[in-house]
């Protein structure tokens, strides 16, 4: 690990001066930023802490949803009783995620700002773009099984990891951020982007912006709620593929470089296609780089399954 100096944040207002200086980024759990030091695939030169800030309560909102405070950890999000039984898809969403453990440190915000699982990111002796600008992307002639199927371009295929994020997408959720500017708030499809030619921007999360929480509407109805999740093994994987279904709102996971909010699929849904139909519409867009082409089908069939347990619990 390269040397870097350390600081406690204090306050929010404190926190976020703190990490405008060149170099600074925000800690909360670790359990993804000090591995990638340790990898010296993220070179930090000052670490703001942010693990004390009071940003680690789950309260009701006026509108009848609930707000996670940056700081609220997986566990505890997943454990909560209102989130368990208003929530169910995000609590099954956290639940497939990493172990109990990892839940145990690992925070909302952190959890979002999680960075790609590409082999490549993480071996500083293989070309990537996202690491490296113009560096080239070893991924696309190499071990690309976890690749994007939708949205990449060939600047990277990387895919954004967190299974939580998908619920978020399906849920509607808006981020609250703070700046040296303020408060602000973003819907979470507006908060990862696509690679373009601009790879090593996983966000578009302005500079220094620390996440102070994110708010969930009003839930939809329980049954019409599922997280479905596909993986080389039973746990303590990433998702090769996963679903998330909120009432009439998709969202697929690990298939593109952004948690993906499945709109075609919502579209033929509304129009009266089967959930396997709509799943079709949904990846005619889609294209695999070599060793993740069974991703196109696994997406299909995995979205339609959770369409279908989500229709059926619904007596649709
Ligand atoms: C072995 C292993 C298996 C895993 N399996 C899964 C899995 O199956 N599914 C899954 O979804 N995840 C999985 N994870 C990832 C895990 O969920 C993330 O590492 C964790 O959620 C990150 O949260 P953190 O608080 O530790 O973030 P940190 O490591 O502290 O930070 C991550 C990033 O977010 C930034 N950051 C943190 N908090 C804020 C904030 N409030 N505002 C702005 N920026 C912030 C940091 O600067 C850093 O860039 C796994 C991790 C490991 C190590
Ligand atoms: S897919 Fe993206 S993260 Fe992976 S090697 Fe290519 S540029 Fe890097």
């Amino acid at each position: 690990v390269r040397p870097f100096t350390y600081e406690r944040a204090q306050s929010v207002e404190g926190a976020v001066e703190a990490a405008a200086r060149p170099g600074a980024r925000y800690i909360a759990g670790g359990t993804n930023l000090l591995d990638l030091m340790k990898a010296d695939v993220e070179r930090p030169t000052h670490l703001v802490d942010v693990g004390r800030l009071p940003l680690g309560e789950i309260t009701e909102t006026p509108e009848g949803g609930l707000r996670l405070g940056a700081l609220t950890t997986n566990s505890q999000v997943a454990g909560d009783p209102r989130v368990r039984s208003r929530y169910p898809v995000l609590a099954q969403a956290i639940l497939a995620g990493a172990t109990q453990q990892l839940r145990n440190k690992a925070t909302t915000g952190g959890n979002l700002l999680q960075r790609t699982r590409c082999p490549y990111f993480y071996d500083v002796s293989k070309p990537c773009n996202k690491r490296e600008p113009g560096a080239g992307c070893a991924a696309l002639g190499g071990l690309n099984q976890s690749a994007a199927i939708l949205g990449a371009t060939d600047a990277c295929i990387a895919t954004h990891p967190s299974d939580m994020a998908v619920a978020l997408t399906a849920l509607d959720a808006r981020v609250e951020i703070f700046t040296t500017a303020g408060a602000s708030v973003l819907p979470i499809g507006d908060l990862h982007r696509l690679p373009g030619d601009a790879p090593e921007r996983d966000t578009d999360l302005p500079t220094a912006g620390l996440i102070t929480g994110v708010v969930l509407p009003p839930p939809p109805p329980p049954e019409r709620q599922i997280y479905r999740k596909a993986r080389e093994r039973a746990s303590y994987a990433f998702a090769l593929v996963s679903v998330a279904v909120a009432g009439d709102a998709v969202a697929l996971g690990s298939v593109a470089h952004k948690p993906w909010r499945a709109a075609r699929a919502e579209a033929a849904r509304t129009a009266g296609a089967s959930p396997a139909d709509a799943m079709t519409a949904e990846l005619e867009t889609a294209r695999g780089y070599g060793r993740n082409d069974f991703k196109i089908k696994l997406a299909a069939r995995l979205g339609a399954a959770a369409l279908e347990a989500t229709k059926k619990e619904s007596g649709e």
